[in-house]
């Protein structure tokens, strides 16, 4: 089984709606040194989240979300990639590109957003442009 370790990226990208947290800021919970400071009594949402990295051996380290600047969730069947606003672009970079790509062409549906703006990967290869409410 994996662990976070010095992770925490989902307490930046993810909303939570109990903290009234929005995604993409660090939640005041979260100690760079030590991880959340209210691990004990953090939200149930924040209890459920686990990354597909964390949830995927066959993912390596290369795909942890501090070291490649995304994390990827599942929503309704749908891949979701997060970017770091601060990296909006690292999932372009190999194999990320590349790996997404073969996921939508075998038919799974991949939504990339860095904030509102985002694409969804094609099963033809193309994108669409979308944005998020
Ligand atoms: S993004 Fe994934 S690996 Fe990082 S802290 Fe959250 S659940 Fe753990
Ligand atoms: S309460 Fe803790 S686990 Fe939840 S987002 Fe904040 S720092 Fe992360």
């Amino acid at each position: 089984m994996k662990d976070c370790g010095d992770c925490g990226l989902c307490c930046k990208l993810m909303g939570v709606t109990e903290l009234a947290k929005p995604a993409g800021r660090w939640c005041g919970h979260f100690r760079r040194t030590v991880g959340c400071d209210a691990y004990d009594a953090r939200p149930a949402s924040c209890r459920a989240f686990n990354c597909t990295w964390l949830l995927t051996d066959a993912l390596n380290e290369g795909w942890k979300p501090s070291v490649c600047g995304f994390l990827m969730h599942s929503d309704a069947g749908r891949l979701i990639v997060e970017c770091d606003p601060s990296r909006p672009q690292a999932w372009r970079a190999a194999p990320y590109r590349e790996t997404l790509e073969r996921w939508a062409v075998r038919g799974q549906e991949v939504l990339i957003f860095a904030g509102r703006r985002g694409l969804r990967l094609n099963p033809d290869a193309t994108t669409t442009a979308l944005r998020r409410r």
